[in-house]
């Protein structure tokens, strides 16, 4: 078997080409998630929210986010799309797999791993908008808004990080590194 993954004293992980060093740890993301599991349970109270988790980063995070949510009416479903290749976004989105629940009428709560550029997301909204929800509402576990390129609301983030380039937790460089428990950053030489 191909050995991919390789720790080292520092903690330093290696993914095919590019290194990583730890950079939030499974304790602090726990408590970002819990908070704002908290802030969605107060303001969505009464309603019947559906979830919608993009796959497939978002998987690690909704399963956690969706733990924490107390509303009784809540929903979870699943959409896969798709716009990076490497550590770049490819500037394209792509709708992989389609919606088949009917969203009209109802609160969409949208669960991203991280808004980069906001295009996938920008791209997302305008579909789902289209198919008459009463609201759509977003969650992402991480936001780099230094790095945002265009007009789209984000309602919860759980952390706000800087443009690096990072994996674990759901997030992947070349679908390796998604079972890592920490947040990983890349090292740049
Ligand atoms: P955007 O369209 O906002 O540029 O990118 C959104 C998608 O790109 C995210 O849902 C995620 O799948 C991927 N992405 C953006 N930044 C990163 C990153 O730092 N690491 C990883 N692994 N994926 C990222
Ligand atoms: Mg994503």
């Amino acid at each position: 078997m191909p050995k991919f993954i390789t720790f080292d004293v520092m903690d330093t992980i290696q993914l095919k080409d590019l290194s990583f060093k730890p950079y939030i740890s499974s304790a602090e993301i726990a408590t970002a998630v819990k908070n704002v599991a908290a802030r969605i349970n107060e303001d969505l109270a009464g309603k019947n929210p559906l979830f919608l988790c993009v796959l497939n980063g978002a998987f690690v995070f909704a399963a956690d986010l969706f733990r924490e949510i107390t509303i009784p009416g809540a929903e979870i479903a699943f959409i896969r799309m798709k716009s990076y290749i490497g550590t770049q976004s490819s500037g394209e989105v792509q709708l992989v797999s389609g919606l088949t629940e009917d969203i009209s009428g109802r609160t969409v709560v949208i669960v991203e791993d991280i808004v980069d550029s906001g295009f996938t997301l920008k791209q997302l909204k305008s579909i789902l908008q289209e198919c008459n929800p009463a609201e759509i509402k977003v969650a992402t576990l991480l936001f780099k808004p230094e790095s945002l390129k265009c007009d789209v609301t984000i309602d919860y983030v759980a952390l706000d990080i800087p443009p690096a380039f990072i994996v674990g937790y759901g997030l992947d460089y070349d679908e390796l590194g998604r079972n890592l428990k920490d947040i990983y950053s890349v090292v740049q030489d």
